[in-house]
């Protein structure tokens, strides 16, 4: 099986409101692209900033830009109006974890999708934007508090799926990298994540992206593998054209790792299929 479940009916720029994304027929135009490429679970996971509901939560003045639509008609949307598995991206956000928790329960979801994009205030992600950690970022430091958050971020219990867990290095050699054996960040995160009972999404998305690799690393995913945690594949497409980018690649990888089975999610119950 192919499963596709970190996905976005919209791309994240201006002029992308739900009333013409969050329609049947683009719901459609991701079903079939889904048959073409041979991907049989197909779920949805728009980023939680985008609703208004998010501000109870956190008020980062890029949230406050972008929270624009009703969380309950996106669920009634898909739930009513698609054939579609029902997610969400959820940033984890340290402090607010009452406040999350308290969003998320109340939506009857098949799987929550557990991103870290910020640190503090500041996110990994967004280079040359206001709120671009690099800017006065030393490597070392960004790397080791961003995976001492991941690990947090899977102790909460609060995700089913982490979400790019090396988003990190998203700018490949655009941002500073540290030095060495990277394993010594990752280390960082694996009490959290050995603790947790989250999968491990394993995405294609970084291979559109400047650093040009799968998230995570190898060296990551074997990890995770040694701890028990299961593998969820997704591409994090925000277009049709994007779903299931590489999978062919992905697949053979993952075989190299030595992973057998990915997860599905149905109302945030978890069992495992073949992979590919
Ligand atoms: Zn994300
Ligand atoms: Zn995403």
């Amino acid at each position: 099986m192919l499963t596709d479940y970190h996905v976005h009916l919209r791309p994240d720029d201006d002029g992308t409101p739900a009333s013409e994304y969050f329609t049947p027929a683009n719901a459609e135009r991701y079903r079939e692209a889904a048959s073409e490429r041979g991907i049989e679970e197909l779920g949805v996971s728009e980023h939680i900033h985008r609703f208004v509901q998010a501000l109870d939560v956190w008020t980062h003045p890029w949230w406050r830009k972008w929270a624009h639509d009703d969380i309950d008609e996106y669920c009634a949307f898909v739930r009513e109006q698609t054939d579609l598995r029902l997610g969400i991206e959820a940033d984890f956000v340290p402090g607010r974890e009452d406040r999350m928790a308290t969003l998320l329960d109340a939506r009857e979801w098949d799987y929550v999708v557990g991103s870290v994009h910020f640190l503090a205030d500041e996110a990994v992600d967004m280079r040359g934007s206001d709120w671009d950690v690099w800017r006065g970022g030393d490597p070392e430091k960004v790397w080791a508090r961003y995976f001492e958050t991941l690990g947090e971020a899977a102790r909460t219990g609060m995700f089913d799926i982490l979400a790019h867990p090396d988003l990190v290095k998203v700018w490949g050699g655009g941002a500073p990298v540290p030095d060495g054996d990277l394993r010594r960040f990752y280390e960082r995160a694996m009490d959290g994540i050995a603790d947790s009972d989250v999968a491990i999404e394993v995405s294609t998305a970084g291979l559109r992206k400047p650093v040009k690799e799968i998230y995570p690393a190898a060296a990551f995913l074997e990890m995770c593998l040694e701890a028990g945690r299961p593998v969820a594949l997704s591409s994090d497409a925000h277009v049709p054209e994007d779903l299931g980018h590489r999978y062919d690649r992905a697949v053979e990888w993952l075989g190299e790792i030595g992973v057998t089975e990915v997860v599905v999610f149905d109302g945030r119950e978890r069992r495992m299929e073949p992979l590919g």
